[in-house]
């Protein structure tokens, strides 16, 4: 629930307003998971408030550690299923990837979480109670660390997921709660063109990021089927019209799949694609897991890549695959516990992809 909600289930429930807001607190600010942690809410109160709403959503089900630092970690829904969350430190910094969905539908040819298939959205306390398992782990392991960024780039498509995921962005903005400020938080979409036209007008305005992976549709067509609903004519189109903040620039994911969009006459096509647009490119080298029929490029291939890209006056970062030793590196979530598969896959390898049935 957002504060709103909180405050008006309890007025609901024939209470004051501000008990809803101070179990809210409890839950969102001091990541409380059982209602007789909240002393300052008398047992009748908290009686009647669990009669409208749920705490703790999640159980923290397995932790995964890489040799790089990065945690793995794996929850339980209540109704059973398994996502992922990563925790990835970076110097000062450390970041979280969270999860939007179970499993996802968008279908990219070199994902593993795509072969999982789509099971259903996470509602907002899901999504955010990601954040506050991980924040009592880095308590109890590392009391110096904080979460200090996220990015929604774990399981699932975050605008399939649209209202969820904005609620869960008020939610982890608000001062009230965990406060982590919109600058440092970032969506990332395959690309949902009348969605992207929506974010655009909140009120709530995370980082922007977009997998882009190909520099033309024929090669972005068979690795991202989304692709021949909204072509990148498309998609750029609207990433032109969205109204970026001062000093903002969208970030484009560029997944290096060797011999596939790796030439330097790909690079060429992506800075010519760009030019005009505020952004920056992150390319990351592709990381593989046992789905996918793809391999990543030669250390040699990856720096002329971006050396062209850089060449053209297009900005480019390296991302360095974290957690890859654990199955927790870009695209490879999909519930592996040492490398095995915890959950059945749902779609075949290699399966030829249907058309997207999304909006
Ligand atoms: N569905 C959203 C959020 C996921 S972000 C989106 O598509 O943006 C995950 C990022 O990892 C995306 O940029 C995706 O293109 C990238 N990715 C997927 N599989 C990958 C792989 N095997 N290796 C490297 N990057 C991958």
């Amino acid at each position: 629930m957002t504060l709103d909600q909180a405050q008006d289930l309890a007025a609901a429930l024939g209470l004051p307003r501000f008990r809803g807001e101070q179990a809210w607190r409890w839950v969102h600010g001091k990541g409380a998971i059982a209602w007789d942690e909240m002393t300052n809410i008398g047992p009748e109160v908290r009686a009647r408030l669990a009669e409208g709403a749920q705490i703790g959503t999640l159980t923290l089900a397995e932790v995964q550690r890489s040799k790089d630092g990065t945690k793995k970690l794996r929850f339980t829904t209540r109704d059973g299923y398994s996502i992922e969350s990563v925790l990835i430190p970076d110097g000062e910094k450390t970041t979280q990837c969270i999860s939007s969905q179970v499993g996802c539908a968008v279908d990219c040819q070199f994902c593993a979480t795509a072969k999982l298939g789509l099971t259903r959205n996470l509602d907002a306390g899901e999504i955010a109670d990601q954040v506050y398992r991980a924040r009592a782990l880095l308590a109890a392991e590392e009391p110096d660390r904080r979460i200090t960024n996220l990015v929604y780039m774990g399981m699932g498509e975050p605008l399939h997921n649209y209202d969820n995921v904005m609620r869960s962005l008020r939610i982890l903005t608000s001062d009230l709660g965990v406060g982590i400020g919109q600058r440092r938080i970032t969506v990332s979409t395959a690309g949902l063109v009348p969605r992207l036209e929506k974010l655009g007008n909140e009120d709530v305005r995370p980082n922007l990021a977009v997998s882009l992976n190909a520099s033309n549709d024929r090669v972005r067509d068979e690795i991202m089927p989304i692709n021949k609903k909204w072509n990148i004519a498309k998609l750029l189109g609207a990433l032109r019209a969205y109204p970026l903040e001062h000093r903002r620039r969208v970030t484009f994911e560029y997944v290096l799949l060797a011999g596939v969009n790796d030439s330097l006459a790909d690079a060429a096509d992506l800075a010519k694609l760009l030019r005009g647009h505020r952004c920056k490119v992150n390319i990351i080298p592709f990381n593989p897991h046992p789905e996918a029929g793809y391999t990543r490029p030669s250390p040699e291939a990856i720096t002329a890549f971006q050396n062209e890209c850089k060449r053209l006056g297009l900005p480019t970062y390296l991302r360095t695959p974290r957690g890859d030793d654990i199955d927790a590196a870009c695209g490879q979530l999909a519930n592996r516990s040492n490398g095995e598969l915890l959950v059945p896959l749902r779609v075949k390898k290699r399966a030829s992809p249907p058309a997207p049935n999304v909006d």
